[in-house]
């Protein structure tokens, strides 16, 4: 039997190509339907029977060994962005304005190689893989939607592992972080309701403007007086919207904004003073805000037996000097609701080749360095194989 990495690279030429099929095919947040069948034609031929559907387009197979041993979830997201592809490549995206801007085409082809790089050596597996093909992480979706429609139902995980490719870093580099990673995402809309009249008598309205100005003034204090300055977060106001002329007080104005912490308790008490700082602003100056919270995705956090299993996998295969400690970012990634149903790592591998591969993710010129799929395939492939040894090794 070839080791897991060479296992990897002789399926590279079909990794690519699938990624290739992918990627002429893009397909945004939960309209994964041809990306669906296509996973799923693939598991099926290896033997799986996978459930579709689940969460609107997502697809879980669980891979049994047939012997007793613990379960590991394997996690790959499959969903494009509406970015009109700029690229001219023959792989060229064939559907206007859809495109995989992210890599996720990558990690649903590298996913389809690893589960038959496993089914490929059961004798030397025991216990269960869950293959786990997420639509809409994009939108920090898809994770939620899976689980509400029972993506887990008699699948007691015990692990879990993902990866996300990475233009920033060049092929070769793994780059994984000990703990909190990346970070909780949450967004918001205040609106800020006042009494519309003429600019010229402004004692007779309520001036919502004014009320968002000394708003968007008092959120940051939350962060730069309330916040533990060893701890992390940012609260950005990202949209203004008010008023349509130059001598028209509004009625209201409308502000978007997000929060992105790593601490579940930083989260829960930023949340609570960005209402009650919304509340209290308003209520000084006579106006009523209503408040609009979009839960976002918790923060992604990394067990640390499992980040050093992957750090010690990643060393052999791509040498332990490009092993690197990844940053913590502020992004966000729903990999944390499944993180939170079993412990393990969610890791970065680097996808930089030339100058080809160097645009930032969800740029219209994004690709990747295929090189780093069979990569990517051996590294998850191996992690699992551990925590699923018959015999160590
Ligand atoms: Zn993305
Ligand atoms: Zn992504």
């Amino acid at each position: 039997m070839p080791t897991i990495h060479e296992h990897a690279q002789a399926l590279a030429d079909q990794t690519v190509a699938l990624r290739r099929d992918l990627h002429r095919h893009p397909e945004i947040a939960f309209e994964e339907v041809r990306t669906m069948g296509v996973v799923a034609d693939r598991l099926r031929a290896l033997g799986l029977e996978p459930r579709t559907g689940v969460g609107k387009t997502g697809v879980v197979a669980v891979w049994d060994s047939g012997r007793p041993g613990p379960t590991v979830l394997a996690r790959a997201d499959m969903d494009a962005l509406p970015v009109p592809e700029e690229k001219d490549v023959p792989y060229r995206s064939q559907r206007d304005g859809w495109m995989h801007a992210c890599g996720h085409d990558g990690h649903t082809a590298v996913l389809l190689t690893v589960a038959e790089v496993l089914v490929a050596r059961a004798d030397e597996l025991r216990g269960r893989v869950a293959f786990v093909f997420q639509p809409a992480e994009e939108i920090v979706r898809g994770a939620e939607a899976m689980l509400a429609d029972g993506a887990l139902d008699g699948i007691d995980a015990d692990h879990a592992i993902g990866l996300h490719l990475a233009s920033e870093h060049p092929t070769g580099v793994v780059a994984v972080r000990e703990g909190p990673s990346m970070a909780a995402t949450d967004s918001f809309r205040l609106t800020l309701h006042g009494r519309g009249g003429h600019a010229a008598k402004p004692n007779e309205a309520v001036d919502p403007i004014l009320v968002a100005s000394h708003l968007v003034l008092a959120l940051q204090a939350l962060v730069a007086r309330e916040t533990d300055p060893v701890d992390q977060a940012v609260i950005s106001i990202t949209s203004v919207h008010g008023g349509t002329a130059f001598n028209i007080i509004p009625e209201a104005v409308e502000l978007m904004g997000t929060l992105r912490t790593f601490d579940a308790a930083t989260r829960a008490t930023l949340r609570r003073r960005i209402h009650e700082v919304a509340d209290g602003i308003a209520a000084t100056f006579r106006a009523a805000v209503t408040p609009d919270w979009i839960e976002g995705s918790p923060a992604v956090v990394n067990d640390a037996a499992a980040t050093a299993r992957l750090r010690a996998v990643a060393a052999r295969v791509v040498g332990a000097d490009k092993v690197i400690a990844s940053a913590q970012i502020m992004g966000g990634d729903d990999m944390a609701l499944w993180l939170q149903r079993a412990p393990g790592c969610y890791f970065f591998v680097g996808s930089r080749g030339g100058e080809a591969s160097g645009w930032p993710h969800h740029h219209p010129r994004f690709d990747l360095d295929e090189a780093a799929l069979p990569l990517g395939a051996a590294l998850l492939a191996d992690v699992a194989r551990r925590w699923l040894a018959v015999q160590d090794g």
